[in-house]
């Protein structure tokens, strides 16, 4: 173990007193400029004694102790040293042997939180529950007034659900249940009259109304076919006021569960008004608990930024900008992804949902207003498109270390990985569904399934992948996470993929620094580094001790954001 003099850490605990936005370099800088005060001068306001503590800090992996002060590390070594940086008002936890590591990252998330507390709960095995809740809603809701459920999983069902079981709950309300992948709905007949759908109603563009053998309407509606949908039946109303207490609520309750899992920094992968709004009156409320990121989703927002002349990083280390998103083609999960070769056993290659000039003109407009860009792209077919639109407005007009993000990334090749690497581009791969949806891969089969998700590759090729959740498609526990990307396996056994299996090591990367990277803030989190925001996470076990198919039943006993807890076991 490397161990710092005490010389050395009452240097750095001076310098950082109270420093702010402090990049590496400035770090070395501002050390080297102060020599040590004297002792006493630096009275950590916590120590942490008796860890194993995982740093994914490569000077220095291992370590056992570490003391914060306003809100960062400023020292880490030996629990004996650590000691030496407390007085009487430091708090002292002795971890007792526990495992910890830097706070986990997850870099594409939807965070809202409100369908969570308000909306009916599909994410349920039987047809008979998801019925029953349904009923329940329905009974208190006024004939004509929508009744949506979410969380909805169709592989997860003890039945292929479709109009005719939603049809048995009732035929007054018009009912719609939102796959937790977001891009497709499962309506009720009283949906498709209000819309005015019928069997005879072609596909629009980008959309599908799915059909059974003899051409009825299933009940199943694919991404932009659901917009019909919106525009009819009454809902439930709010008062702007109301509406924006619920945003905050939201938030503050998927804080709470993100962090009781061990995140401490959260990219919201598509944020408009309401829900930047939402963080603000959570923060303001001392109810964010995690360090959020958010991209932003929609043209009017988009719009707003641009005028107000703001653009990528704009924020603080609470709550920050970190591009803009689109989307150009369907999902994994639901098997909508467009790719170059068909599903297996189907002449289906899945859903564009823009076209090459449509993803050319949004990542040049963006471009041209310092925005970082961030695109979903799942299948090899839509990567290729979105790399060509990186790559036009890079040849251009040049800009230094841009990392524009691939949301999802799902199916690569040896080209693409190597125009990824090429442009510094960052992928944002699953990093639960290996393991979480697996009864979904024999749709694309063994061989595609070694080139999806592909962690193993984008390290192997020297790209910085980071974790992504894309919850509520896919769970948000970063432990399972780590499980599932170092053993591939699903709930079933069945390994999906194994030539992408990482280490446990590489996996912590990916949660950690991998992650603080993927927005420019590797300077500043990602690793238990002196100098960084304290943000840890303490484990029960070490991930390195456990047999690696029960990662996931790790309890997270301690979540630490800038030195506050925020999550006790
Ligand atoms: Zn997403």
């Amino acid at each position: 173990m490397t161990k710092f003099s005490r010389k050395e850490f009452l240097g750095l605990g001076a310098a950082l007193a109270g420093a702010t936005g402090l990049s590496s370099a400035g770090l070395d800088t501002i050390v080297a400029a102060q020599p040590a005060a004297g002792a006493g001068a630096v009275a950590a306001d916590l120590i942490v004694i008796n860890a194993r503590v995982l740093t994914s800090d490569p000077a220095m992996p291992r370590a056992e102790a570490f003391a914060v002060k306003a809100g960062r590390f400023i020292a880490v070594g030996s629990s004996a040293d650590i000691r030496n940086l407390a007085n009487a008002q430091t708090r002292q936890i002795d971890a007792g042997g526990a495992t910890i590591t830097p706070g986990f990252i997850d870099c594409h998330c939807h965070v809202s939180g409100v369908g969570e507390l308000f909306s009916v709960n599909a994410n349920v095995p039987r047809v008979r529950e998801l019925q029953a809740n349904l009923k329940a809603r329905t009974d208190k809701t006024p004939p004509g007034q929508w009744v949506e459920a979410i969380m909805f999983d169709d592989t997860k069902l003890d039945v292929a659900l479709t109009r005719k079981e939603l049809d048995e709950v009732s035929r007054d309300h018009p009912i719609a249940v939102n796959h937790r992948g977001g891009h497709t709905s499962w309506y009720n007949t009283k949906a498709f009259e209000l819309a005015g759908i019928t069997k005879n109603t072609p596909d629009p563009d980008h959309g599908r109304f799915f059909k059974d053998e003899s051409g009825e309407l299933t009940g199943r509606v694919a991404e932009l076919a659901r917009g019909v949908f919106n525009k009819v039946g009454t809902r439930e109303r709010f008062t702007p006021e109301q509406q924006r207490d619920r945003g905050r609520q939201g938030k503050a309750h998927i804080s709470k569960l993100l962090t009781a899992a061990g995140l401490t920094t959260v990219h919201d992968a598509g944020a408009g008004r309401d829900s930047i709004l939402a963080y603000q009156d959570a923060r303001e409320s001392g109810e964010l608990r995690h360090r959020a990121a958010y991209l932003v989703r929609g043209a009017d927002t988009f719009n707003g930024f641009k005028a107000a002349g703001l653009y990528y990083g704009y924020g603080d280390e609470w709550l920050r900008c970190t591009g803009v998103k689109f989307a150009a083609d369907g999902s994994a999960s639901e098997r909508t992804m467009r790719m170059s070769t068909p599903y297996v056993g189907t002449k289906d290659y899945g859903i564009l949902t823009m076209t090459q000039k449509e993803i050319d003109d949004a990542v040049e407009d963006a471009w041209r207003h310092n925005f970082r860009i961030a695109i979903h792209a799942n299948g090899d077919t839509t990567i290729d498109m979105v790399l060509k639109a990186y790559e036009r407005v890079q040849k251009q007009w040049p800009r230094k270390d841009p990392r524009n993000r691939i949301e999802h990334c799902s199916l690569v090749n040896p080209e693409l990985l190597a125009r990824i690497k090429a442009l510094g581009a960052i992928p944002t791969p699953f990093w639960t569904y290996a393991h979480y949806h697996g009864e979904k891969w024999k749709f694309y089969g063994q061989e595609k399934m070694n080139w999806m998700f592909a962690h193993k590759s984008f390290i192997d090729t020297g790209i910085r992948v980071p974790g992504a959740s894309d919850y509520g498609p896919g769970p948000f526990e970063p432990l399972m996470a780590i499980q599932s990307m170092v053993t591939r396996k699903d709930y079933g056994g069945n390994v999906w993929g194994p030539a992408q299996r990482i280490t446990i090591d590489q996996a912590l990367m990916v949660a950690t620094i991998n992650g603080a990277y993927a927005s420019h803030e590797e300077h500043v989190k990602g690793s238990i580094t002196a100098g960084k925001y304290a943000d840890f996470t303490m484990l029960e076990k070490d991930p390195h001790d456990v047999n690696p198919d029960v990662i996931k039943n790790i309890r997270v006993l301690r979540t630490v954001v800038g030195g506050r807890t925020v999550h006790e076991a």
